[in-house]
């Protein structure tokens, strides 16, 4: 097995000084603490990035208030959309550095590099792009009493909301960006950007095309640093908005932050997500779809399915089968294109999977895995739970790792309990042939999605987002246009 090598793109961009993306400049300043990137796959550092000071914190947010106002906020609809479709064609353009500088940082596989990082992040750039000449409001009749012939007439504008914060996490760094910037671009808004201090390069990397796109100066900002950069941005007054993906912990955190300014705020959290096999529940069809889903880049996916409930009668096949293929998939380095599990992405995720493997051995039933690898780098091997409880720890707590939890139960009616017996709500899938059954749970499932023979596919028509402690408001559809626009009213008499 052999690594792709790394292009002479990729090893220049890690040879250079990294810092922030101000007013369309990278900015690096040499006093500032530096993060170490650290490649997961073997725990070298491949980069080092200045954190931000907050003389420049303060420069990205006024760059991105001052072209909002003279410029981006009434910038032809149509000419944004163009812009962000050059950046999706150079976005794809450049994917297999993207891709690299991906897997470096995030070791997520280089394929899913390309797939996710790349190939995803062009589609739902593309969507947005579409929604730019889209956006419009309402003609409405008002109903006031004619005193003297007078008339009334109303109207509503979506006005963009100005400046948007957007915090990422490290598991789909640039994807998720994506998601926030390409829907508050669409709707006019400027952006200033916090990637995850474990993956800040691929967003760097990408500002620097949006600006060679032709999207003007300002408008798309980039700042470094961790958990206290995203919290002086958060505070600071002339952000109008905060689009928050990460950790629930963190999210009831950027809550309360933003909630002290009255900073609108959306939230796309973490879960523990559930996949319920029915009786007739096709169990290859489960186990590829298990593969897939709950084992991909480690687990480490807000929505992936953690814990499986299966009928009794059909747990042991279902363990069994996958048990044997996850046994029979290559793990190794994720630059290697035939690897399909690489290493976890950081230390502090190594540590709590490790924790969560050492509480699966003293509460669960291992079946499968639950071992570190002895090798450098955070590898841990993809790991089958059997549970006796729905209220162990592994039940219950997000692991964000390649730990899926499998229980049994007797009853079909026992099933929706079960579900819903958690404080999260991201995304449930539904194992069955039978149609009726799985129409009849679907409103009773306390969740933003549910899928049917399907697990954590996500696409840019479909509204995601969270219910419960998984989150607050939705992206992608048409629900991303609520919010980042205003609704102004306009009544006139005349
Ligand atoms: P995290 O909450 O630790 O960090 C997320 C981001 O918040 C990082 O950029 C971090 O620097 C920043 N941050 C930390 N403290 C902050 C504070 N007080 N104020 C402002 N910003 C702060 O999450 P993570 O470990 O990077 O990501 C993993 C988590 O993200 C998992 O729980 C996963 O389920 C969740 N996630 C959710 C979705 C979704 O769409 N619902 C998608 C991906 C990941």
């Amino acid at each position: 097995m052999s690594d792709v090598p790394l292009t002479a793109a990729v090893k220049a961009f890690l040879a250079r000084p990294h810092g922030q993306f101000i007013q369309g400049n990278a900015c690096i300043s040499h006093a500032a603490p530096l993060i170490d990137i650290i490649n997961p796959a073997n725990e070298e550092v491949v980069a080092a990035v200045a954190t931000a000071s907050r003389d420049e914190l303060n420069a990205a947010v006024a760059a991105a208030k001052g072209s909002f106002q003279s410029l981006w906020a009434n910038f032809n609809p149509y000419a944004r959309g163009v812009i962000l479709n050059k950046l999706a064609d150079l976005i794809e353009q450049n994917g297999e550095e993207i891709a690299q500088l991906d897997t470096l940082c995030s070791g997520k596989s280089i394929n899913l590099s390309r797939l996710f990082e790349v190939q995803q992040s062009a589609v739902f750039l593309r969507y947005f792009a579409g929604w730019t000449t889209k956006i419009s409001g309402q003609t409405l009749q008002p109903s006031f009493p004619s005193m003297a012939g007078e008339q009334y007439s109303a109207f509503t504008r979506r006005e963009p909301v100005g400046v948007v914060a957007a915090i990422v996490p490290w598991n789909f760094p640039l994807m998720i960006g994506i998601w926030k910037l390409g829907a508050a671009l669409a709707c006019g808004c400027s952006v200033v950007i916090k990637p995850s201090e474990f993956t800040p390069l691929t967003m760097l990397r990408l500002a620097e095309l949006a600006k060679e796109a032709g999207l003007p100066d300002g408008v798309l900002n980039v700042i470094n640093g961790g958990g206290d950069t995203g919290r002086q941005l958060i505070e600071h007054p002339d952000v109008a908005k905060v689009s928050f993906t990460g950790s629930v912990a963190t999210g009831k955190k950027v809550n309360m932050t933003a909630a002290a300014d009255l900073t609108r705020c959306t939230l796309e959290l973490g879960g523990k997500n559930t996949a319920a096999l029915l009786q007739d529940a096709d169990i290859d069809r489960a186990v590829a779809g298990l593969l897939q889903t709950g084992y991909i880049h480690q687990g480490q996916v807000c929505a992936a399915p953690e814990r499986v409930y299966v009928h009794a009668s059909r747990l042991d096949e279902l363990t069994g089968k996958l048990g044997a293929a996850l046994a029979a998939a290559p793990v190794g380095s994720p630059l290697d294109e035939r690897v399909v599990f690489g290493p976890l992405s950081n230390k502090p995720q190594f540590d709590k999977v490790c924790h969560y493997l050492q509480v699966a051995g003293s509460e669960s039933r291992i079946l499968s895995g639950g071992e570190v690898i002895d090798r450098p780098g955070y590898f841990v091997q993809p790991t089958i739970v059997r549970a006796a409880s729905a209220t162990e720890v592994l039940m219950q707590e997000e692991t964000f790792g390649p730990v899926l939890s499998f229980m049994s139960y007797d009853e079909d009616d026992e099933l929706l309990a079960l579900i819903n017996n958690t404080p999260y709500g991201l995304g449930t899938s539904l194992w069955t042939n039978n149609l009726s059954a799985a129409m009849r749970m679907i409103p009773q499932v306390e969740s933003g999605t549910v899928w049917v023979n399907m697990h954590t596919m996500v696409d840019p028509a479909v509204p995601f987002g969270g219910v419960k402690h998984s989150g607050i408001g939705r992206e992608f559809g048409s629900s991303f246009i609520d919010e980042y626009t205003e609704v102004k009213s306009v009544i006139m008499a005349y």
